[in-house]
This record gives C-alpha cells, sequence and structure tokens, in this order.
C-alpha cells in the first residue's frame, strides 16, 4: 500500500537529510503511527507519500505505483485516492461545514447525486450531523477537526494521512479524534498518522515506526511510545479525572471490538462508543454503495466551482484545476 525504500531526502540548503535509508512498508487495512521528536521527518515522510516532495533516493510506491511513474499533470489524481487531515485544520473560514466537505467533490466533478449523499455520510461518521450550516468559527477545535476529517474520507480514500491531527486539541478532544480515526480504520482504510503525544499511542497498542534524526530507529508491531523517559506524558488520572479516564478506556474497548470485527466481521458487535460521533451510523466508506468511479464524472450535470478563493487553501493544484484531463490513477495494489 505504501512502501519506502531506502529513501533519503535531503533538503535543498540543509547539511543534514530530514530522512535516511528510511525502509518500511504498510499493508492495506494498517494503522500506523509515524512517531518522534519534532524535525525528525515525520511530515516529510508524508510529504513523499503525497508527492510533495521526491526523495533525494530511493524509491517511494504508493498503491502499486513508484511516484516517480506518475506524471506531473496527474499528481492530483493520484492524491484522490489520499485523504489528508492537518493539525491546523486547513477549513475554508467561510464556508459552512457542509460546503467545506461537499468543496473537495465538487472541484473533482462528481455529480450532485453523488455529493447528497456522500456528504450527509461523512458528516454522520464523524458526528456532526445537524452542524451542516454552521461555519468553522462556529465551532470547537475538535468538532473543526472532525470536518477536516469528514472532507478527508468524503471521496473514499483508500488511505488516510493524518499530520499531528490532535496537535491543536486538548486530550479529551484529541481521544474522540484518535477513535474516530480508528473507526475510519475499521472500514478498511489504512491510516498513517504521525504524532508526537506518546499517550495515544500507548493506549491504541498499534504499529509504531519511530524516527529520531531522519533514521528509522523502530518498527514496531502494536508498540507503544518506546522510551517515554523525555517525552512530556498525559497522565488520564491526574490531568484529566475521572471523564477522561474513561474516555480511554474507551478507546481500548473501541480497539479490543475493532480487533474483534476485523478476526470476525460477520458475528463481532459493531463498536460501542458513547460519545456524539457513536450516535451517527458506522458508515464504512469502503461499504457505501455509490463508488466515486461509478458517478464522479458528470454526463448531464454540469460540474458547479464554487466562488471560492483557492489561493486561500492552496488547494487548486492538489485537486486538479489546472488540467482538464480526469483520467484515473490506477490500479491500486
Ligand atoms: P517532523 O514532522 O517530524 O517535525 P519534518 O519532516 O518537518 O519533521 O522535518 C525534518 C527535518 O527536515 C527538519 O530538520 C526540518 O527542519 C527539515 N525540513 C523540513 N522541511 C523542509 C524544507 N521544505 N526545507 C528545508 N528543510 C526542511
Ligand atoms: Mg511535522
Amino acid at each position: 500500500m505504501i512502501r519506502f525504500e531506502n529513501v533519503t531526502k535531503r533538503y535543498r540548503g540543509t547539511k543534514r537529510p530530514a530522512l535516511s535509508g528510511v525502509d518500511f512498508e504498510v499493508q492495506r487495512g494498517e494503522f500506523v503511527f509515524l512517531v518522534g521528536a519534532s524535525g525528525s521527518g515525520k511530515s516529510s515522510c508524508l510529504q513523499l507519500i503525497l508527492r510533495e516532495e521526491s526523495p533525494t533516493s530511493g524509491r517511494v510506491a504508493v498503491l502499486g505505483r513508484d511516484l516517480k511513474s506518475i506524471a506531473n499533470r496527474k499528481v492530483p489524481y493520484f492524491r484522490r485516492s489520499i485523504g489528508s487531515v492537518f493539525q491546523d485544520f486547513r477549513l475554508l473560514p467561510s464556508k459552512t461545514v457542509y460546503q467545506n466537505v461537499a468543496f473537495t467533490l465538487q472541484v473533482t466533478g462528481a455529480s450532485r447525486g453523488f455529493i447528497q449523499q456522500a456528504v450527509p455520510e461523512a458528516l454522520a461518521l464523524v458526528g456532526l450531523s445537524g452542524k451542516e450550516k454552521r461555519l468553522p468559527h462556529e465551532l470547537s477545535g475538535g468538532e473543526q477537526q472532525r470536518v477536516a476529517i469528514a472532507r478527508a474520507i468524503v471521496n473514499r480514500p483508500q488511505i488516510v494521512l493524518a499530520d499531528e491531527p490532535t496537535g491543536n486539541l486538548d486530550p479529551g478532544t484529541s481521544v474522540d479524534i484518535m477513535q474516530l480515526l480508528a473507526r475510519i480504520n475499521a472500514g478498511g482504510t489504512t491510516v498513517l498518522m504521525a504524532t508526537h503525544e506518546a499517550a495515544f499511542v500507548d493506549q491504541m497498542q498499534r504499529r509504531v515506526i519511530e524516527l529520531r534524526d531522519g533514521e528509522m530507529v523502530r518498527d514496531e508491531v502494536g508498540g507503544g511510545y518506546g522510551d517515554t523517559s523525555n517525552v512530556p506524558r498525559l497522565e488520564p488520572e491526574a490531568i484529566r479525572g475521572a471523564a477522561a479516564t474513561a474516555a480511554l478506556q474507551t478507546v481500548r474497548e473501541v480497539h479490543r471490538q475493532t480487533e474483534a470485527a476485523i478476526a470476525d466481521p460477520v458475528s463481532a458487535p459493531a463498536p460501542v462508543v458513547e460519545n456524539q460521533a457513536a450516535a451517527a451510523p458506522a458508515v464504512a466508506p469502503q461499504q457505501a454503495t455509490v463508488k466515486p468511479s461509478d458517478d464522479a464524472r458528470p454526463a448531464t450535470h454540469p460540474i458547479t466551482i464554487p466562488a471560492v478563493d483557492l489561493a486561500e487553501l492552496g488547494v487548486a493544484d492538489r485537486l486538479g484545476l489546472d488540467t482538464g484531463d480526469d483520467e484515473e490513477v490506477g490500479p491500486t495494489s
């Protein structure tokens, strides 16, 4: 699904490589934490996966394709198979929740019918049904990140990359966001999350790839954060009280049920969680009835591109607005 082969990344004008000799493979459906201190190379890894940067040496393959082999003009189409979530949410401030999520689909030419189905589904999945008409500034930080996650998954990508998605959130809210990413992963989406927050990584017990000064120092299945002596720890009892401790237990429970569901998809119970997101139907992106590829190219609907300052987010290139080519990237691995 994602493969780094001896990847070294050297930025111009820097002495030390940001990444050196990084080698790992992420399989379909995995949930992987990319951990390490600030400056260790986590974001560089994610940028390489998105082909926002290219390796100085070595090879990056995503969805079965060597990224070098994808022509520049096709990069925006390649990126549509990857959802991205960032620390700073990156929502369009003057657009409503609904419009923020619909926007990605509109600019990629999805039909109105598809948008009308996919956007409410994505918002339900992240627990934001009923808040469609809010503007970002009318939401809490956690809710804004939920919008960003809805936007990342609305096109039903095979991979979701999250770069410090809880970095701007308080601990309790961070737990909610982690839960949400775990549920998205449970639907079959591969999730790669960069973080330096030890507590969540420990709680989730998922695969951990650790970088230190650009070198991979650990790749552990179901690992914790490793040597946490230098890492500020979030102590649930002391800092968060009973409610947050319960939330962490819920994460463990969701995790346990998720594992059970993967092992036995028929008889395992659906994860039961207690917050608002959980009240929404657990719509797995891959299980939705309409696939983008069936319906994304409008035959009769004109493409409506909303009036928006694209430069505001720098999304034009990412979404392929500068090209009329609508060929999809495929096949996938
Ligand atoms: P992390 O996300 O783990 O904090 P980054 O991948 O952002 O790490 O950065 C790794 C190293 O590469 C750091 O030393 C950083 O200063 C450097 N770096 C990142 N992006 C650039 C860039 N565009 N130009 C030059 N140096 C960069
Ligand atoms: Mg970073």
